[in-house]
């Protein structure tokens, strides 16, 4: 099932659309937003050097920096009677950064989002729960939208609260659920604590976002609750969710490539890299009239396919996110990105979802913690237990990263919970080199 017919056009039928739309972006971006005027000019590229798909590479990176630089709305294209709706994402420091949608923008999310859920298989039977945060943050609203222009019926109930959300999962039969996988695992167990079976839910389909999760969360995610759980992609910087979605197939996330470029490049040299090559996804938009991107760094590494799928879209695929540039801890000169962590404790029987990697310097020497909740608290008191769970544990991950960190086992419920995106990684590093 699809929702339009651009996502099964062929290669070069898809890449006439992106060429002719990459022309009219640029060209808007150039006459009406001065940062991109003086971009454009910094390098000498015309938006009539815009010829080919190739010269794209010739146009300077956007950085989350400049949109901080420009905040509030120094890089918008149009005055504020053209634009509908504001949201934002929350930095951790410092101001957010916000961007804005025209009445167009509006419709073109709506309609990558209502592509994401018929990919995920949702149609007008069913009954769509939003534990996303409603407000400024993007997850929200574009779902919302999304799964109304199926036909869904749309329970907004937004985030928190979890005994609310899991009485009207019962009491109006919820058949799919939107929230981040990091609170999905909390709620099942807040149905655990309440003695909520998966059966005694309707719910068959998740549709996640906001953070990314490992094929091993994700495992836990679909045994726990009985469904099949499919990911999304999106940034705030670029519509928010609806940039890219996963079909049933499992193979990857569809990029909604009629509404954008995507390319691969090295995160060091900015160089960008042939197909099949692992590194930052960088994204051109290419029907924004609020807030155009062009060549927008995302951070996140991952890697792009433009095999047709099984599924029929022809859309170009992206793996899951392994992480972010950002996020990539040097440790002892290994890269360890915290998904690696993740990936080997889902697979470790005996210990829960919520987990904490602790980094310090000791004698000028890295040193990482590993703080994991046990599933069972009863198991602090034997010794053995916890000797040889913590060894098998050091074991794994010195398998995998190829270094030797400390375990520490904690009881269920230590670590804090976050309805939207957990803080995995504390570093106590200095950083004055
Ligand atoms: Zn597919």
């Amino acid at each position: 099932m699809f929702w339009n017919e651009n996502e099964t056009k062929s290669r070069k039928e898809l890449e006439e659309i992106q060429l002719s739309r990459l022309k009219w972006q640029v060209a808007y971006a150039y006459e009406h937003v001065p940062f991109y005027t003086r971009q454009l000019d910094s390098v000498g590229v015309k938006p009539s050097d815009i010829r080919t798909l190739k010269d794209l590479s010739k146009i300077p990176f956007t950085m989350k920096t400049d949109l901080r630089d420009h905040y509030p709305t120094g890089l918008f294209a149009v005055p504020n009677n053209k634009i509908v709706r504001y949201h934002g994402s929350s930095g951790t420091t410092g101001k957010p950064i916000m961007v804005g949608y025209t009445r167009g923008d509006m419709e073109n999310w709506t309609e990558m989002c209502a592509r994401m859920a018929t990919a995920a298989g949702v149609t007008a039977e069913d009954t769509a729960q939003i534990a996303f945060g409603y407000g400024l943050f993007t997850g929200g609203f574009g779902l919302h939208y999304g799964l109304e222009r199926v036909g869904a019926s749309v329970i907004p109930v937004s985030s928190g609260n979890s005994e609310r959300q899991l009485m009207l999962m019962r009491d109006l039969h919820t058949t799919v659920l939107i929230a981040t996988p990091s609170y999905v695992l909390h709620l099942t167990e807040v149905m655990q604590d309440l003695g909520i079976r998966k059966e005694d839910l309707d719910l068959r389909v998740g549709m996640f976002g906001g953070e990314g999760h490992t094929p091993e969360m994700r495992e836990q995610i679909e045994q726990r609750l009985g469904i099949i759980d499919t990911q999304n992609y999106g940034l705030t910087e670029l519509c928010g969710p609806g940039v890219s979605f996963e079909c049933l197939e499992h193979s990857g996330m569809h990029i909604n490539e009629d509404m954008f470029i995507a390319e691969i490049i090295d995160p060091v040299t900015g160089e960008v890299l042939p197909e099949g090559s692992e590194g930052e996804i960088v994204f051109t938009t290419l029907t924004k009239e609020g807030i155009p991107m062009l060549r927008y760094r995302t951070k996140d590494i991952t890697r792009l396919t433009y095999e047709p799928c099984a599924c029929g879209r022809t859309l170009a695929r992206m793996d899951l996110v392994k992480g972010r540039s950002d996020d990539m801890m040097v440790i002892r000169g290994v890269n360890v990105f915290p998904s690696q962590v993740e990936a080997v404790l889902m697979g470790v029987d005996g210990i829960g979802q919520q987990y904490q990697l602790i980094v310090t310097t000791e004698k000028f020497m890295d040193k990482m913690e590993v703080q994991v909740e046990l599933m069972d608290g009863s198991m602090l008191e034997s010794y053995s237990n916890l000797e040889r769970l913590s060894g098998e544990i050091r074991h794994k991950i010195k398998t995998v990263l190829q270094i030797d960190v400390k375990v520490t086992l904690l009881n269920p419920k230590t670590i804090e919970r976050t309805a939207g995106k957990s803080h995995r990684v504390i570093d106590k590093r200095s950083k004055a080199f």
